[in-house]
């Protein structure tokens, strides 16, 4: 990863020590087991690529106790990373099974996150404003929901685009109604789902 561009330490370090593999097998036993939603083949091995974690850890410049709203909990590598990195961690996933296991999973290896089963286009604004979001799939566009639940200075970090690949974008809030948006490359995400019944 550090060859690869990625020059956060702390994200370099916490990713160096956490077990990958435990993360990993489950969501993909999950997805073939459970899930009735289209996912593309092999949508577990890229989602779960290192590089992407570390891509968008770092472009979120989290400084600890800061407050992180994540969508798309899936197999909980990512929330892992976030508590490592000593944030306070929100969680939003819409698959309850996903949801399910993987507060189960995240609960066992010791990590505080909050976890919510719902909708990431809501996000939560309850515990809201965070000094960063974090959108691990792939949005049609950025939600408004959650531009206006980042603090004023806060980072969102968010894949957009509905084809195969998706532009990361880093979103910052300004002021209160003045967001900068930044773009840095294509990366492949599972889609963001919508309407889904259960
Ligand atoms: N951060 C995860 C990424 C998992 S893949 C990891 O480290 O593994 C993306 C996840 O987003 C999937 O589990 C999918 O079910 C979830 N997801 C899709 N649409 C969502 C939505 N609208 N709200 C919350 N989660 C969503």
């Amino acid at each position: 990863m550090r060859e690869k561009g990625i020059t956060d330490e702390n994200v370099l370090r916490v990713m160096n020590k956490i077990p990958r593999h435990l993360f990993f097998d489950k969501v993909f036993h999950d997805k073939f087991a459970y899930d009735d939603v289209a996912f593309p083949i092999g949508a577990g091995q890229t989602i779960s690529q290192p590089y992407t974690v570390a891509f968008q850890s770092s472009l979120l410049q989290i400084a600890k106790r800061d407050k992180i709203l994540e969508i798309g909990t899936g197999c909980g590598y990512q929330t892992a990373v976030l508590c490592e990195l000593e944030a306070r961690v929100f969680t939003i996933e819409r698959q309850l099974l996903l949801f399910k296991q993987t507060n189960n999973l995240l609960d066992q290896m010791g990590y505080r996150a909050k976890t919510f089963f719902g909708d990431g286009f809501e996000g939560k604004k309850v515990f809201a404003p965070y000094d960063g979001i974090i959108v691990t799939c792939g949005a049609p566009f950025v939600p408004e929901k959650l531009k206006y639940q980042l603090k004023v200075n806060g980072r969102m970090v968010i894949p957009v685009g509905e084809g195969d690949t998706q532009q990361m974008k880093l979103i910052v809030r300004l002021g209160e109604d003045d967001f900068s948006a930044m773009d840095y490359g294509d990366f492949s995400f599972v889609p963001m789902l919508k309407n889904k019944s259960k």
